[in-house]
């Protein structure tokens, strides 16, 4: 099976691997010719990788993961949430090439970090300086989420 690696651009430039709904930052060159690419949360001890050919070809996916994807949460009261990084999300509008915005759910302190969400669910652009911590959520028995 060939895949073809799939890239988002953070606003400071950096440029992530996307697959999966994980993403992966550069972190070498391989023998082979091409990139490493680590999850980004190798510092929580994640050991998922990639391997990429000069050709964007993914080459090696070690994809045994020790945290959860991007996903969404559903809070109790009802309202859909998307979680990156132990930060949520909320939507609050439509992007002009198709897709919606999410901000941080603390934008009301301030927070700038949003995040552009392709219709397949893609993350295609994904600011990420938070001005506070991530807020803990816990998951309930009926599978919905609480703010502690
Ligand atoms: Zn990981
Ligand atoms: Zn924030």
């Amino acid at each position: 099976m060939i895949l073809l690696a799939t890239y988002i651009t953070l606003t400071r430039g950096t440029r992530l691997l996307l697959l999966n709904e994980y993403t992966y930052s550069k972190s070498g060159p391989i023998r082979a010719g091409g990139f490493r690419y680590s999850c980004s949360s190798v510092h929580k001890g994640c050991k998922a990788h990639v391997h990429v050919s000069r050709d964007d070809l993914i080459l090696l996916a070690a994809t045994e993961h020790n945290h959860e994807p991007t996903t969404y949460i559903t809070l109790t009261r009802g309202t859909k949430l998307l979680l990156l990084n132990e930060y949520t999300y909320f939507k609050s509008g439509y992007v002009r090439a198709g897709g919606s915005r999410y901000s941080c759910s603390s934008v009301h302190k301030g927070c700038k970090a949003h995040l552009h969400i392709s219709k397949e669910d893609v993350i295609t652009l994904a600011v990420t300086e938070h001005c506070h911590p991530p807020s803990k959520y816990i998951r309930t028995k009926s599978g919905l989420y609480m703010k502690v």
